[in-house]
């Protein structure tokens, strides 16, 4: 049988394809850590990992995995809406950003009440994109399928419709089972050389 790919496998080849050793790069929802991880592996030992989370439990959780992989010093953890990311991130890394990932929705294992909000989740892509670098990826993996998923995945697509199209391009991604309510990756790519 084919291997399925998952939107997150996918979302972390792509990603990958942009980070460089020293590069800065941001997890606006940490939840359990994987993609922490797997930003703070990638930007080696030079680079750093910011992660935002609004529930601690969160926190710990992707402290303990990055423990495990003797990855903590790479990355700051902080206790935050990501909407509020920008008054979290040193000035001096403005515009250095080479990634932001954002994989939206309620905290496997958590209370599944606090999920991720349409407003905060606008602002912080907003925020992100005046961090980005040139030559630079957002990723946003979202889920249509639960309440408050679809209309936040529909004021995606709006918001990806507004972006400068001088600097930016957007694309979703479907899973292999293209139901409405099956889960999508959208991929917000800053150009490398802007006029
Ligand atoms: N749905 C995914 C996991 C998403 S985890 C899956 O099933 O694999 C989403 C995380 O976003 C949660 O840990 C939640 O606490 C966090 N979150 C919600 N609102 C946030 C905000 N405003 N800022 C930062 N993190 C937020």
């Amino acid at each position: 049988m084919m291997k399925r790919i998952s939107l997150l496998e996918i979302a972390h080849d792509i990603v990958g394809s942009y980070i460089e050793p020293a590069d800065i790069a941001l997890d606006a929802t940490l939840g359990n850590g994987h993609d922490t991880v797997f930003l703070a592996r990638s930007v080696g030992t030079d680079g750093h990992v910011f992660g935002f989370d609004i529930q601690p439990q969160a926190l710990i959780k992707s402290f303990q995995r990055l423990l495990q992989h003797d990855l903590q010093r790479r990355v700051t953890l902080r206790l935050a809406s990501h909407a509020d990311m920008l008054s979290h991130i040193p000035k001096q890394w403005y515009g250095r950003v080479r990634a932001v990932m954002f994989n939206l929705g309620y905290l496997p294992g958590a209370d599944k009440a606090v999920i991720t909000q349409i407003d905060s989740t606008l602002a912080a892509l907003d925020s992100a994109s005046v961090l980005l670098a040139p030559r630079a990826v957002i990723t946003v993996l979202a889920y249509p399928g639960h309440a408050g998923g679809d209309l936040e995945t529909e004021q995606l697509v709006a918001w990806c419709r507004q972006l400068d199209r001088t600097c930016f391009t957007s694309e979703v991604v479907l899973s292999s089972h293209d139901k409405p309510s099956a889960p999508r990756l959208f991929v917000i790519r800053k150009q490398a050389d802007l006029l």
